[in-house]
């Protein structure tokens, strides 16, 4: 028996699953958890003393590599001088301007402690600007556990929303309007007959949460421009693709400009941070100089604070291009070697971010994310664990790199997957 089997024989009995989230249970692909010890650069160790080549990367915050020196002395600096208070400081001034430069669409932002804050509250704003209730979100989009956003659909424009989890009241889903991803024909067709009463459309610019899917040409000005003409609020949820996508996230790699922005993982470099920001008109909407209610005790956290600041700084002086260009070549060549087992693959791909679907047909929205072969995953996912490489423990979801996996890191992953038996 392995310390991980046993630690989580035992958390079973005090954390409901074993976990404090349920994607950490590997159920989907019929393992157990590992407990992780410690973590540095491209690796993690867990408690039994094996080190893996880590694509999980805390499921995307860790964009330097797990440990940075620079931005562990910061945090720890911060430390030394009070954990929390409660009030301002400096570092959140900081970290707001660090944030304001770097995307440009966002002219004021506001500090909370998740991605899943950062949305909630975002959509808040949003119906508080506007004074309309309806939200337009996509199939296969996620953007954390608030109530809202916990609504999925049949196909096609679905206007008669239904929750995926118990204990959502059927009311907060009932504004909640689900299409498919990169579907501009039924987003149409939907604002002609309700637009005048959408407050908003939330999208992930490029989602990750379906596996990783790319947005047509278009779509996302198609979005921008729905948005203008009825007057609705357009919010990128880049928790994901905030600085990964390009140092200024997906907005500033697309070229196309929200109305808000939500931001989480990267932002916080490990520690418990999200943020929202955009227009100054609708941002000064929130408390306390507008009549949105938003607040945190912990929000702003001084620690945290420093740490993503220092994230955010080492960040702009790495090398993006030569990251995408080495993360796209590995990718093509792990694609190759599934393939050449007698799998189809089909690969999406951007910055240091990409998914194999094991499928014929191209994944463009939750619908074709669906037909991946989810025995293949589980059997990859097993046989790469026990060599060394660590995956997520789900196909719907992005493989990360990050500027600490070497060429080492990515040979080594592609030896293993030549051994692989599917
Ligand atoms: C992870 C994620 C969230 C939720 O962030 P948490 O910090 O887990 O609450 C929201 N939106 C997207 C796109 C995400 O990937």
């Amino acid at each position: 028996m392995t310390l991980s089997s046993t630690l989580y024989a035992k958390a079973q009995t005090l954390i409901p699953g074993g976990v404090n989230s349920p994607i950490r249970a590997c159920r989907a692909v019929e393992s157990e958890p590992l407990f992780i010890a410690r973590a540095h650069g491209s690796k993690i160790v867990d408690v039994d003393g094996r080190e893996y080549v880590d694509y999980v990367m805390s499921w995307g915050p860790m964009l330097l590599g797990h440990a940075h020196p620079v931005v562990h002395q910061a945090a720890k600096d911060a430390l030394d001088a009070g954990s929390s208070f409660g009030a301002p400081c400096p570092a959140e001034v900081d970290l707001a301007q660090a944030i304001c430069e770097l995307m440009p669409a966002v002219e004021m932002v506001r500090m909370v402690n998740s991605g899943t804050e950062a949305t909630m509250s975002a959509l808040r704003l949003a119906r508080g600007f506007t004074g309309r209730d309806l939200v337009v979100k996509f199939d296969g989009c996620y953007h954390g556990h608030a109530d809202p956003f916990l609504a999925a659909a049949g196909s096609g424009v679905a206007l008669i929303p239904t929750s995926f989890s118990q204990g959502v009241p059927k009311a907060c889903v009932a504004d909640t309007l689900v299409v498919p991803y990169n579907d501009l024909d039924a987003l149409k067709t939907l604002f002609a007959e309700k637009g005048k009463d959408i407050a908003a459309i939330i999208v992930e610019p490029a989602p990750g949460n379906m596996g990783l899917v790319l947005p047509r040409p278009g779509f996302l000005e198609g979005l921008r421009a729905l948005c203008d003409q009825y007057g609705s609020v357009l919010i990128f949820d880049e928790v994901i693709t905030g600085f990964r996508w390009s140092l200024g996230g997906a907005q500033g790699r697309y070229g196309v400009r929200p109305d808000l922005t939500t931001l989480g993982k990267i932002i916080g470099a490990g520690f418990p941070v999200g943020a929202y920001g955009g227009r100054r008109d609708i941002m000064e909407k929130l408390s306390p100089c507008g009549p949105v209610f938003q607040a945190g005790t912990l929000s702003g956290n001084p620690v945290a604070m420093a740490a993503g600041l220092a994230n955010l700084r080492e960040l702009a002086k790495q090398d993006y291009a030569a990251l995408e260009a080495r993360t796209g070549a590995f990718a093509e060549e792990l694609a190759a070697i599934v393939r050449s087992k007698g799998v189809p693959v089909q690969l999406n791909k951007v910055a240091s971010a990409f998914t194999l679907y094991f499928t014929e047909t191209p994944v463009t929205d939750m619908d074709s994310a669906r037909t991946s072969d989810a025995k293949v995953y589980t059997a990859i996912y097993k046989q790469m664990r026990e060599q060394g490489v660590y995956l997520a423990s789900l196909g719907y979801e992005c493989a990360f790199t990050s500027f600490a996996h070497t060429e080492e890191d990515l040979a080594k992953t592609l030896a293993a997957a030549r051994a692989l038996k599917l």
